[in-house]
């Protein structure tokens, strides 16, 4: 546990993560007292900017209105705020750097250090050694929060994994995934094993598939020369959604103590077998209207590129739990919605008392708009003794009056301050992800594997339904169910 003081120092202070959502979420946490009393945050950058720039920056994304009160606590944050430049490739740079710490702790009776890291990878390494030889804070508790990518494969993973953990120790290092910090996931373990009835069904004996589904309705939008680097895979599924599916799949853990929930997580992916291309679908956007393709992206340095920006991949889980049920991951950009969730969806009824009733469906809407649903078959109201397809609705804003979300990034924070490990992933996990996504994604751009076409705005390949057919989804209902649009916020 963190008491008393803390110094935040912001590496990458002037880039988009720091303005959109480590300041936020650090001004979120000071506002409702979640930052020790003691704090000072420092920016750094090699960008020169002056106070009042700097401050421009770092409050644009904040909401603020017009409540003085809150007025009030944003220039208390920006009083223990301040801004240093600097360089990483230079030791000059890095002696500076420490100095002015040590000049804004002062006197203080404990230094304790975060290291928030919002820079590209390039520069993870030069900059945890310039931390590590001199800003490390001897004899007080130092912590590094990395961002990902961690590597683009198993064999750069380790690589990465290995210099950093000749730097800091693994307690010392958070790689944040910002998915374990949303709302409805972290809410998937609660679910799971707080409730007698979820705990009963959860396997294959009742499951017959899961989808685990991420779409975004807009393209590259001139960020094509950063995203065919990566693709949709590695961008996406390799991290937030097998994190995701970890969880869906996970055992229960023997405690909620990180290590013990970490310990699960590692289990199953364990036992996930590496992806196959025979398991796969792949797709990239081309133009619609006026809705441009992938490869019309001026950023993209080849415009002959194979980079899937859709992509559905079955895992397997080879384990008493799990085996035969396929896990679908469905990830895509220029997609017809934004949306992200999870949907379980049950077996056939057995016995032949209601024919051809759709199946149970429970569905985990991550974003937007969080909500828990289970589809049911009810009768129909009425001298009727038809079946209907309804549902068990938790909608959150519905629920929950006064609702105030954190952003993920606010509730990854306050665990980093608080030590809690339970929503970062560890070296050994990093490592069983890594297994499972790289023989794939080596084998789509060695064999140089084409993507299918789908149309900007569409809600993928036209091959997608089918695919989901093959590994069991079924839509029998689909077209009778109604949702009250008008409640859907
Ligand atoms: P960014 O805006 O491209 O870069 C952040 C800052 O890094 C820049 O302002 C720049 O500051 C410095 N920088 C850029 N290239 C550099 C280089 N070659 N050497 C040294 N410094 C360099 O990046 P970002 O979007 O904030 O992302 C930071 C990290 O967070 C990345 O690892 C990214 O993958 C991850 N991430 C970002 C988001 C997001 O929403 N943006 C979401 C999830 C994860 P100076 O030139 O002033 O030094
Ligand atoms: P849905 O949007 O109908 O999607 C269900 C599944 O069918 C998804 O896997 C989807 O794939 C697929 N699908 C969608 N359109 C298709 C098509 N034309 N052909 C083949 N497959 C298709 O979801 P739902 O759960 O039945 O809900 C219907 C609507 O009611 C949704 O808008 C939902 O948000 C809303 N609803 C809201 C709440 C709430 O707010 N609490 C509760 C219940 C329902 P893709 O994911 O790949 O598109």
């Amino acid at each position: 546990q963190l008491h008393g003081s803390i110094t935040i120092v912001v590496f990458g202070a002037s880039g988009d993560l720091a303005k959109k959502k480590t300041f936020p979420s650090l001004f979120g946490l000071y506002r409702n007292g979640f930052l020790p009393k003691d704090t000072r945050i420092i920016g750094y950058a090699r960008t020169k900017m002056d106070r009042d720039d700097f401050v421009k920056r770092i409050t644009q994304y904040m909401k603020i209105g017009d409540d003085p009160e809150i007025k009030k606590k944003l220039n208390s944050f920006l009083e223990i705020t301040s801004y240093h430049a600097g360089k990483y490739d230079e030791e000059a740079s890095w002696k500076d750097l420490a100095q002015y710490i040590n000049k804004v702790e002062g006197n203080v009776e404990k230094k304790n250090r975060l290291f928030y890291v919002a820079l590209p990878p390039s520069v993870f390494l030069d900059v945890a050694s310039g931390v590590r030889g001199h800003c490390y804070s001897e004899g007080f508790i130092n912590r590094i929060v990395i961002e990902k990518p961690f590597g683009k494969d198993l064999e750069s993973s380790r690589e990465l994994g290995r210099d950093i953990g000749k730097l800091f120790k693994e307690d010392e290092i958070y790689r944040i995934d910002h998915y374990l910090g949303k709302e409805m996931v972290k809410n998937l373990m609660t679910l799971r094993f707080a409730n007698v009835f979820f705990g009963q069904v959860w396997d294959r004996r009742n499951i017959d598939n899961v989808q685990i589904t991420f779409k975004e309705p807009f393209g590259t939008e001139g960020r094509g020369g950063y995203f065919d680097e990566f693709g949709i895979i590695r961008d996406v599924m390799q991290n937030h959604l097998l994190q995701v599916l970890s969880l869906v799949a996970m055992e229960r853990p023997i405690s909620t103590d990180a290590e013990a929930i970490r310990d699960e997580k590692v289990k199953v992916l364990k036992c996930i077998e590496p992806l196959k291309l025979e398991d796969a679908l792949l797709g990239q956007y081309v133009r619609n209207g006026d809705k441009p393709g992938y490869k019309e992206d001026d950023s993209l340095s080849d415009k002959d590129t194979n980079c899937p920006t859709f992509a559905a991949l079955v895992a397997h889980i080879h384990n008493e739990r799990w085996e035969g049920v396929p896990f679908i991951m469905k990830a895509g950009k220029a997609l017809n919605e934004a949306k992200v969730e999870i949907r379980i969806q049950f077996r056939n009824v057995s016995g032949n008392l209601f024919k051809n009733t759709p199946r149970n469906e429970l569905v985990l809407r991550i974003q937007p708009s969080e909500a828990v649903y289970m589809k049911v078959n009810n009768k129909h109201p009425g001298l009727s003794y038809q079946t209907l397809q309804s549902d068990l609705d938790l909608t959150y804003h519905r629920r929950y009056s006064d609702l105030k979300i954190p952003d993920a990034y606010e509730a990854l924070i306050l665990d980093v301050l608080r030590g809690d490990h339970s929503n970062f992933v560890r070296d050994d996990e990093l490592d069983a992800a890594w297994k499972i996504f790289t023989p794939i994604l080596h084998e789509i751009e060695g064999k140089k594997i084409l993507p299918k076409e789908y149309k900007y705005g569409s809600r993928g390949p036209d091959e997608l339904d089918d695919f989901v057919r093959k590994y069991g989804y079924d839509r029998l209902g689909a077209n009778e169910y109604k949702w009250p649009v008008q409640s859907v916020s």
